[in-house]
């Protein structure tokens, strides 16, 4: 099947610039891609109409000219191993306006936010050709965590994010927390770090996001404060959930050991930044949390296969994408996620509209 391209860039700058270990974020690129097809094509061949996947991303009702559009969107993230934004352009570009099944497809690895946005759009526009567009029943709401910011502005922020959650519908609401760590001294954050566990709300679980800049020391003096918060809840019952990649993808073993060593769990994320590589950790024998980022890890139909063979306990996770590449990653989540964790998609309050 053809469909004819469309696709824009945009540019959104964060309310406040984004701290991590891979430094300081303060614009958020990405491209917006649209496919249009005729209904006349699509019923003469297309074999999987009834597509279950069908139902991510956004879409528009088929128009009276019998045209249907699916959305996507190209959000790359460079540091973690994607395409540029500009490489990104470019293959845009080289589409001269049309594409097929075929060379969605075959989109290349090299290209993995591509691959995701040209899928995610593919399969709206088969859920805007389906006779009950849109689906009769909407799915179970997710439980989200709320990302804080770095340092000592994760204090006010926690009393701000607590407070407006506080008269959440569903009384049992799990307040689930992420704070950045490795972007300042250890000692000056174990300080924030005690003030933070007494602010959580009680219940709450907290992840600590290290992007891979601890060292090994700094790593087993994290890991043991957590097995000690753990082990001894404070008075709010507050948990860590756990420490998100504390070392970089390069130390693989001493990844594995602190798996072994600890009892706070380990999730990865820039080590599993791609399908090869979340292959490869898989094979390897990690048994611990992978974290997904849909927008960048590659192929939607390749992650779905894979995480439905091996039953892995993911945690799916936003890179800053508007609602189309969101709504496209959650309904990946809402498939995928084996185990009750809240998703990393609470990042509302992060980008200008
Ligand atoms: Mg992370």
């Amino acid at each position: 099947m053809n469909y004819s391209l469309g696709y824009r860039s945009y540019a959104r700058p964060f309310r406040r610039p984004l701290t991590t270990a891979h430094g300081v974020w303060s614009v958020r690129e990405g491209i917006i891609i649209e496919l249009r097809s005729s209904l006349a094509s699509r019923s003469s061949s297309d074999p999987d109409g009834g597509d279950p996947d069908a139902r991510n991303s956004d879409a528009r009702n088929p128009s009276e000219s019998g045209v249907v559009v699916g959305y996507g969107e190209i959000a790359p993230l460079p540091w973690f191993g994607s395409e540029t934004q500009a490489e990104a352009l470019d293959f845009c570009r080289s589409c001269s306006g049309t594409i097929n099944d075929v060379a969605i497809d075959t989109i290349p690895d090299c290209f993995p936010a591509c691959q995701f946005a040209f899928e995610s759009a593919r399969t709206a526009l088969r859920l805007a050709q389906l006779p009950h567009f849109p689906p009769p029943k909407p799915p179970k709401p997710l439980l989200i965590c709320h990302l804080l910011p770095a340092g000592q502005a994760s204090l006010t922020a926690i009393d701000a994010l607590a407070q407006s959650l506080k008269h959440h519908r569903d009384h049992t609401y799990r307040h689930t927390y992420k704070w950045k760590i490795g972007t300042a001294s250890i000692d000056h954050e174990f300080n924030i770090f005690q003030a933070l566990l007494e602010k959580l709300p009680t219940g709450s679980k907290l992840r600590l996001d290290a992007n891979g800049g601890l060292n090994a020391d700094q790593a087993d003096r994290w890991l043991a404060a957590c097995d000690r918060i753990n082990q001894h809840l404070g008075n709010n019952n507050s948990t860590i959930e756990f420490i998100e990649q504390p070392l970089p993808p390069s130390q693989w073993h001493d990844l594995v050991r602190l798996s072994q060593t600890f009892t706070t769990p380990i999730a990865l994320d820039e080590s599993i930044a791609s399908l090869t590589q979340l292959r490869a950790a898989q094979t390897s024998g990690w048994r611990g949390i992978y974290v997904i980022k849909p927008a960048i890890v590659g192929s939607p139909q390749r992650l779905r296969s894979f995480c439905r063979e091996h039953q892995l306990d993911t945690v799916f996770s936003s890179v800053f994408e508007t609602a189309i590449g969101r709504d496209a990653g959650l309904q990946l989540a809402q498939e995928l996620q084996t185990r009750d964790r809240a998703v990393g998609y609470g990042l509302d309050d992060w980008l200008m509209p």
